[in-house]
């Protein structure tokens, strides 16, 4: 069972899809799924966070600010910068006054797409610390690097290089991601993500200290569904689900956010 000392975190990441006037209704309806009565569950003890595009923020940042909803939210990417000549970057310090408590780093799109670095990344986790943001560090292998390396290998040794320099206690949330199940619809199993994830906090532990390991969620994502979402929380070193497809459907993500439903059936 994920540890009752760190509260579980379903992140919902929308990557490039919605805009905002259709963030606006899906926000809606997920805060309404979530209190709805009639299911009998809210996501009680979990922290639900969605990941909208950069232009659907203000307006998700203002409808749960007046509803008072219990979300939170986060961007999917920040520049290293702080302001100046970068076009089409956003600053951490932008995310910030726009109250995203979180930030996605290094998801393997962004790895892949856009050649982001483990340097880069450990320039990232920085910038998103420096203003009060928590990042969200995504690692993972490939299904190249499982063959060649094996499970623990290349997501331990990303974690190592960007967390490099960072000291002190740092807030942070890991999110174990193997680029082949992401969006395969072919999950790890239960056991495969709580063997990284337990390598993951081993790691943690070497280069921040015990407590901050202790107090870090390392979340799992690819290909996580409601069928299988009570699975991956019930390993203890498991504390959440970064979602990516499952989120557009607010009735499945509702249902994840929901697991305690699921877990002990
Ligand atoms: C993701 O991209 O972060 C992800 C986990 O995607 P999916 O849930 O669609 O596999």
């Amino acid at each position: 069972m994920a540890s009752m000392k760190r509260v579980p975190l379903i992140a919902g990441n929308w990557k490039m899809n919605l805009d905002h006037l259709q963030a606006i209704a899906t926000v809606q309806k997920l805060a309404w799924t979530l209190k709805d009565a009639k299911h009998g569950f809210g996501a009680e003890g979990a922290e639900v966070a969605v990941f909208p595009p950069f232009t659907d923020l203000r307006s998700v940042q203002t409808l749960i600010s007046a509803d008072k909803l219990d979300l939170v939210f986060g961007g999917q990417d920040l520049s290293e910068h702080d302001s100046g000549a970068y076009t089409g970057e956003i600053s951490g310090a932008f995310l910030a006054a726009l109250e995203c408590t979180y930030v996605l780093v290094g998801h393997s799109e962004r790895r892949q797409y856009h050649g982001e670095t483990d340097e880069i990344l450990g320039r990232k986790v920085a910038a998103a610390l420096k203003h009060g943001l928590v990042p969200v560090l995504c690692v993972g292998e490939t299904a190249e690097d499982l063959e060649a390396h094996g499970p623990s290998a290349v997501p331990v040794a990303q974690l190592t290089a960007a967390l490099a320099g960072i000291t002190g206690t740092p807030n942070l949330v890991i999110a174990y991601e193997p680029v082949w199940a992401i969006g395969s619809g072919q999950a790890a199993t239960p056991e495969q993500a709580e063997q990284v994830a337990a390598k993951l906090r081993e790691a943690l532990a070497d280069l921040l200290g015990a407590e901050v390991a202790e107090a870090t969620r390392i979340l799992y994502g690819g290909s996580v569904k409601s069928g299988n979402i009570a699975a991956f929380m019930r390993e203890p070193n498991v504390d959440g689900a970064l979602v990516g497809g499952a989120s557009l459907d607010v009735a499945e993500f509702a249902s994840i956010s929901r697991f305690q439903k699921h877990v002990g059936t």
